[in-house]
């Protein structure tokens, strides 16, 4: 069934976006078209679980929804990343208080072990040295930290292994996760798969790349070379998903250099003590967006709508708190991938976000954020004056002409409680805005060559065309003129929507 572009759903404007995890539960034309009209933003395929020609197939369904409902939507490839996990067993392992098992370090491919009857309770890891990073004492945490364990003893007879303690019972599902938490990995950021989905990713134009276990800034450095290899000129944009301990005290370098940063809390949760997370989410939100960087805060927002009509009271909370946070996005992972109804997940999650963001005082957190322009920064200085005009004159929305993006991300930095309407005319760009706090993307034509006031009336003309602003309402216009000439922002204006407004120029 085609749906015309009228059929998107109007609804308030949302300044906070959503990110869906696409899966099993989802790839399909009518479930994405859902999903759109429900909210999405972005498209997250997930690479620790997904083959090549699966992907291009969700890639082709997902741009071809966009295109026909005439919106903005960024597609992300998610990387695998240095996983660590237990195997050698063929089947899920029942584990029990007090059992004691053997896990050995080896270079083998989990396909290559022979699995072992699960009696001996013998398993293997991809973890080099499991015995260097531990001592006897040391807490082992087995699939996704549901099961807890403990060091007992260190082989000296038998290097490369550990023997630990189960604390709590727990099955143990086919090559389970293995954390210790707080050690160092001896393992490289990319593996060969890494490398060869980053580059399937950019000769597939993806607009965004999220790496996983991103640990230093030299990772993110590492990746934008291998992307430069592919494709010199490649517009895509790398976000930094922080997973660990490491990651934490490379915080600040880590959000210089990516174009972006996922809290991503189902590894961190293990990795560092669970209960470090509500703070260290806060701080990496603000550390974000005050250096105009997009910030997303992942897993288990609604996890409970996975099989269920309704989320917990906790989840509806969290996911208010973390929009109230001023993050840019909130993600969903299985409740989209492989829930039972992914388009009612998006509805509530959507219907948390208004009322979330209805509670905000814009006004009084642009006061603040003064504070925080970057006065070397001509495009940011002109931005919070615009974000400070907007609120003061009462307009209706902000309209930005932008040819990088900058200028976009510029004034999401300020938080303004009015649409950001971002015009670019790289398709890649379009779709990349979606993603940001409160930009509303459209595409124009190139606008190089044509004056200022030519282009911004044409672009005031098709919000007019599209219902988003009508006769009286106020805009004020931000842009670097003449354009395609990659200048700073240099030019402000304010203009009263209707026939009269540019009179002066045309
Ligand atoms: P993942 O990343 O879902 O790819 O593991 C997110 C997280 O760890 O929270
Ligand atoms: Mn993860």
């Amino acid at each position: 069934m085609m749906l015309a572009a009228s059929q998107v759903k109007q609804q308030t404007f949302r300044r906070t976006k959503i990110i869906c995890t696409i899966g099993p539960a989802s790839e399909n034309p009518d479930c994405i078209r859902e999903l759109i009209r429900e909210g999405m933003s972005v498209a997250r395929i997930n690479f620790s679980h997904c083959k090549y020609d699966e992907a291009l197939e969700r890639v082709r369904m997902l741009r071809e929804a966009r295109k026909d409902l005439d919106v903005p939507l960024a597609i992300m490839l998610d990387t695998k990343g240095p996983e660590v996990r237990m195997f050698g067993y063929s089947k899920p392992v029942l584990l029990a208080k007090d059992d004691t098992l053997y896990i050995e370090s080896t270079d083998k491919q989990p396909e290559d072990v022979a699995a072992l009857p699960p009696e001996k309770k013998h398993f293997f890891t991809n973890l080099p040295h499991i015995d260097k990073l531990c001592q006897a004492g040391s807490r082992v945490l087995l699939q996704d930290g549901f099961i807890e364990a403990e060091v007992m003893r260190l082989h000296t007879e038998w290097p490369g292994a550990v023997t630990v303690r189960v604390l709590n019972y727990g099955r143990l599902k086919d090559k389970a996760h293995l954390a210790v938490p707080g050690a160092d990995y001896p393992i490289p950021f990319m593996s060969d798969k890494d490398r060869k989905d980053i580059a399937f990713a950019v000769e597939n134009n993806f607009e965004y790349i999220a790496l996983s276990f991103v640990r230093t800034a030299r990772d993110i450095a590492d990746v934008k070379e291998l992307v430069r290899s592919v494709r010199p000129d490649s517009p895509i944009r790398l976000i930094a998903k922080i997973e660990d301990k490491q990651a934490i005290a490379n915080i600040y370098d880590i959000i210089r250099d990516s174009d972006g940063i996922m809290i991503a809390r189902g590894d961190l949760g293990i990795e560092v003590p669970i209960e470090e997370l509500p703070g260290l989410q806060k701080n990496i939100i603000k550390r974000c967006y005050l250096a105009g960087k997009p910030v997303i805060v992942a897993t288990q927002m609604l996890e409970s709508m996975t099989d269920r009509p309704y989320p917990t009271r906790a989840e509806v909370t969290d996911t208010a708190n973390a929009v109230m946070e001023l993050t840019s996005a909130v993600m969903l992972s299985g409740e989209t991938a492989n829930g039972v109804h992914p388009a009612r997940v998006v509805n509530m999650m959507g219907r948390i976000i208004d009322r979330a963001e209805s509670a905000i005082d814009y006004r009084a957190l642009a006061r603040i954020t003064h504070d925080y322009v970057d006065r070397d920064n001509i495009t940011n200085i002109m931005a919070y004056s615009v974000v400070d005009a907007g609120h003061d004159w009462n307009a209706k929305a902000i309209a930005v002409v932008t040819a990088s993006g900058i200028g976009a991300r510029a004034l999401s930095k300020f938080r303004p409680s009015i649409p950001i309407y971002a015009f670019a005319h790289e398709e890649v760009l379009y779709h990349q805005m979606a993603l940001n706090w409160g930009v509303v993307p459209f595409l124009i034509e190139n606008p190089e060559g044509q004056r200022f006031s030519e282009v911004a009336k044409k672009t005031m003309e098709l919000l007019r065309g599209k219902g988003a602003v009508s006769n009286g309402d106020r805009l004020v216009f931000m842009a670097s003129s003449p354009f395609g000439k990659g200048h700073p922002t240099n030019t402000i204006r304010c203009e009263i929507v209707g026939d009269d407004a540019f009179h002066d120029e045309t």
